[in-house]
């Protein structure tokens, strides 16, 4: 599965936003994992579409997709160089696809800041440049093991070289690998080297209550600071966050929601975003037994998004009968969309769009 990772310095706030996430514990439960390491979550994506579909469809049981997430806690100054429990961190990080970068955007005197004051800027920096230090370190080793033959004019060694270090000198100038522009060719190489700082990175700014819809200065300041990088920035308070998921009931949550001047839970935004950012779209399928979500990539053909539910049924695929979730719901079901000229018989070919609902024809 997809798997975030969340990264900031200590007490920002990560294994709150982290446990409110991950709250959905029920379905946590079925994983294998979620006993083992009390860092690791699994995300339920909340889509209104799928309550719609259980409304119109009554299944005996309905199943939200889901995104691995892993709470990266103890990163700090000195960490590429092994300080706290440095190395084994930044392994954590290069195992995810996905990077939330959590900043502290609130005062409050009884939470201490490891560095003395509240400054996210400062603080981005401290993280971004262990993960770039680590970079480097990764790139030279590349570039070192590569040099010899690459001297002896072997092609493919010598465009390691050359894009090594050019990257690297983009790496010292402080710079994420992420803004490193290069070929083709070259982005082939960077991609093969799997770096920390090339993870595609979502900031979240926790603030208090207060500064939800409007900010504060701290996150003036830092949006300031991240404006070149082309990254969302999302401002949700974690403590509040941690509050709406321990009410128990779907009610609860709604008045205290309703109750803080907020439209929906800020880890609905986090979700939201995170999706956008890994380009990943939801299809359904449908039926009396089960509704359910499923995550796929944008651009995904039929035959992959049919691999996501069983491997048969890739290999085995034959056809896919697709209905728009629009017109499942203005029809009222399958069999209504069918019947007015909604329901679409698609081959290998067929590109999947989010919302589609669908049904796999395959040999077994
Ligand atoms: P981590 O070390 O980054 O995982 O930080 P924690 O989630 O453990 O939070 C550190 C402390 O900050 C805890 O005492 C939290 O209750 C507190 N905290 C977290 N988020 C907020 C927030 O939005 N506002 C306030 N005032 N305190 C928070």
């Amino acid at each position: 599965g997809l798997k975030c990772g969340i990264v900031g310095l200590p007490n920002v706030g990560k294994s709150t936003l982290f446990n409110a996430l991950t709250s959905a514990k029920a379905l946590a439960a079925n994983y294998p994992f979620a006993t083992k390491d009390p860092n690791l979550g699994v995300i339920t994506v909340p889509d209104p579409r799928l309550d719609k579909l259980e409304e119109l469809v009554n299944p005996q049981k309905v199943i939200p997709t889901t995104v691995d997430i892993v709470d990266i806690a103890g990163l700090i100054k000195g960490a590429s160089k092994g300080e706290g429990l440095g190395n084994q961190f930044l392994g954590n990080i290069r195992e995810t696809d996905a990077i939330l970068h959590v900043v502290r955007c609130f005062e409050d005197d009884n939470v201490v800041h490891v560095d003395g004051n509240v400054d996210p800027v400062r603080d981005k920096m401290i993280i971004d440049t262990e993960l770039i230090l680590k970079d480097i370190e990764t790139v030279e080793k590349r570039v070192d093991k590569f040099r010899r033959t690459a001297k002896s004019g072997d092609k493919d060694a010598k465009r390691i070289v050359e894009v090594g270090e050019a990257l690297l000198a983009h790496l010292e100038s402080e710079k994420p690998a992420r803004s490193f522009e290069t070929s083709e060719e070259g982005e082939a190489v960077v991609k093969d080297l799997l770096l920390l700082t090339s993870k595609p990175i979502l900031y979240v700014c926790n603030v208090d209550i207060d500064s939800i819809d409007d900010g504060n200065e701290h996150t003036r300041a830092f949006r300031a600071a991240v404006a070149e990088e082309n990254a969302e920035v999302i401002l949700i308070s974690a403590s509040i966050e941690a509050d709406i998921a321990e009410l128990e009931t779907k009610e609860e949550r709604a008045e205290f929601i309703e109750e803080m001047g907020l439209t929906e839970p800020g880890v609905n935004k986090v979700i939201r975003a995170s999706y956008e950012l890994l380009d990943l779209i939801t299809y359904f399928t449908a039926g009396e037994k089960e509704v359910r979500a499923w995550t796929i990539h944008r651009g995904t053909k039929a035959p992959g998004a049919a691999g996501v539910i069983h491997t048969d049924f890739e290999k085995g695929f034959i056809r896919a009968e697709v209905i728009h979730y629009e017109d499942f719901v203005a029809f009222g079901s399958e069999a209504g969309a069918r019947d007015n000229g909604k329901l679409n018989v698609e081959g290998k070919e067929y590109v999947v769009q989010d919302g589609d609902v669908m049904h796999f024809r395959f040999n077994v």
